[in-house]
């Protein structure tokens, strides 16, 4: 064989940006950009994301009445995640057509009594929220989310620390002057679970009474708090920054929450920008993946099936046979090769930011433990999708095999009898408070969403 000929057997991933027009991209990450920085909790994520599709010609889903081709419907779970869809024009009984990724990230909770102060400065006690190293929270300025409901149960909505005029909260580090203890102890013993306490304040409230009375009396002043309210509230702690360009080419993005609204966002663009496709379009945005998908706003609940069982009834369709021949994308972030932690990768095996979306046939740790590893059937099927629409992409798992994993939502999609398989941006730095990612990925994971669509 003429050695020209035999190069061409070796496989080599194609950069994202070749087969991308970058005023596009920039003018989509603009928009993603904007998104993040409304949507750091999943409940803020459920309000902008609502707000997108209603723009977009969404209604509330009312089951009960006939279904027309063409038609958007949504169904918010709690406040906490979403579901949408575009009905088709084949019966349901052909399947759907399902993208399902997470808009809940790791964070610091509010614990349900977090007031206190100590030699003169006040506190909230936190408990973290997901995978966390907690000494990345320290020394920034976090700003406070969520709801609080009063004694005779009216709510307040609370955000604190997003306007620049705002305050935030803080958390202290030791000096390094003073800090030969501490810097000799593992990472994870660095700063342990209990010190993670937000700053709230410094002044008291008179000669006798201190801090912890004169934030109180603040919030009360606000919002018409009393300390028991905070064990009818959820607040949580997250970065007040915004998203960023990174990179004197401007190639990139870090925001806080990229895992998994990278996925999220590109994901319900596609699906907005839907006409009348073959297949009834699906997304799911699911809250608690980053605790292991429990409870009723997580993709455990039978809430999300629940979903496509109403579409099936109201469209006389076989929600087993729906179901037999949906697919779906588990659209989860990747962890990216790190030249910087080359140590905990398989070069070989890795995905690489600025390279397409990675699909991954499995994911899970150890043994592909808590995978739901898809078939080769199901990776030919999808990557031929992608490339018949010039999709970039490529393929990776999460470090080496022994250095720990991951898991995602593929499993509780898996459990319906629906193929899943997952696809997703791949991410440096995951899971601190500001994560990275190339904008041309970003931008790939639309491409991926609109191609696996047309499906
Ligand atoms: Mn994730
Ligand atoms: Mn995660």
């Amino acid at each position: 064989m003429e050695k020209e000929l035999a190069k061409n057997l070796l496989y080599k991933p194609t950069p994202a940006h070749l087969a991308q027009d970058r005023k596009t991209v920039d003018a989509f990450c603009d928009a993603y950009r904007a998104y993040m920085d409304a949507s750091k909790t999943e409940r803020d994520a459920v309000r902008v994301s609502v707000e997108m599709a209603e723009k977009a010609g969404f209604k509330p889903y009312v089951p009960g009445a006939p279904l027309t081709p063409g038609q958007r419907v949504y169904r918010i779970n709690r406040e906490k995640s979403l579901m949408l869809a575009v009905i088709g024009s084949e019966p349901l009984s052909q399947g759907f057509r399902i993208m399902a990724s997470h808009i809940d990230s790791p964070r610091l909770d509010l614990k349900p009594m977090p007031l206190y102060e100590s030699s003169g400065i006040g506190y909230f006690k936190t408990h973290y929220y997901g995978g966390i190293k907690k000494y990345q929270w320290t020394a920034m300025p976090l700003a406070l989310h969520g709801v609080v409901y009063r004694k005779d149960g009216t709510r307040i909505d609370v955000c604190i620390g997003e306007d620049e005029n705002d305050p935030v909260l803080y958390i202290s580090d030791l000096m390094p002057h003073i800090a030969k203890d501490q810097v000799s102890k593992t990472a994870s013993n660095v700063i342990p679970g209990e010190t993670l306490n937000l700053i709230n304040g410094s002044l008291p409230f008179d000669d006798e009474e201190g801090v912890k009375l004169n934030v109180l009396s603040i919030l009360h002043e606000k919002y018409g708090m009393e300390e028991r309210d905070f064990m009818t509230a959820e607040l949580s702690a997250v970065p007040a920054q915004k998203s960023r360009e990174v990179g004197l080419d401007r190639s990139m993005v870090a925001a806080y929450g990229m895992d998994d609204k990278v996925c999220a966002y590109p994901s319900l663009r596609a699906l907005e920008e839907l006409d009348v496709p073959k297949h009834t379009c699906v997304v799911f945005l699911a809250d608690k993946e980053e605790i292991g998908s429990e409870g009723v706003t997580g993709l455990r609940s039978e809430a999300y099936a629940a979903f496509l069982r109403d579409l099936c009834a109201d469209g006389n369709a076989c929600d087993r046979e729906a179901f037999r021949n949906s697919l779906c994308i588990s659209a989860d972030v990747g962890g990216a090769y790190d030249p910087n932690f080359a140590e905990a990768y398989e070069s070989g095996n890795s995905c690489y930011i600025g390279k397409g979306v990675a699909v991954s046939k499995y994911t899970g740790s150890r043994g592909k433990g808590g995978c739901s590893d898809a078939s080769a059937e199901m990776m030919s099927r999808i990557t031929r999708i992608l490339d018949a629409d010039g999709v970039a992409w490529q393929t990776g798992e999460y470090g080496k095999v022994d250095q720990g994993g991951a898991g995602t939502v593929a499993v509780d999609i898996a459990k319906f009898g629906i193929d899943v398989i997952d696809v997703g941006v791949p991410l440096l730095s995951m899971h601190a408070p500001s994560e990275l990612a190339a904008k041309s990925d970003i931008y790939a994971m639309y491409q991926c969403s609109t191609a696996f669509f047309k499906d």
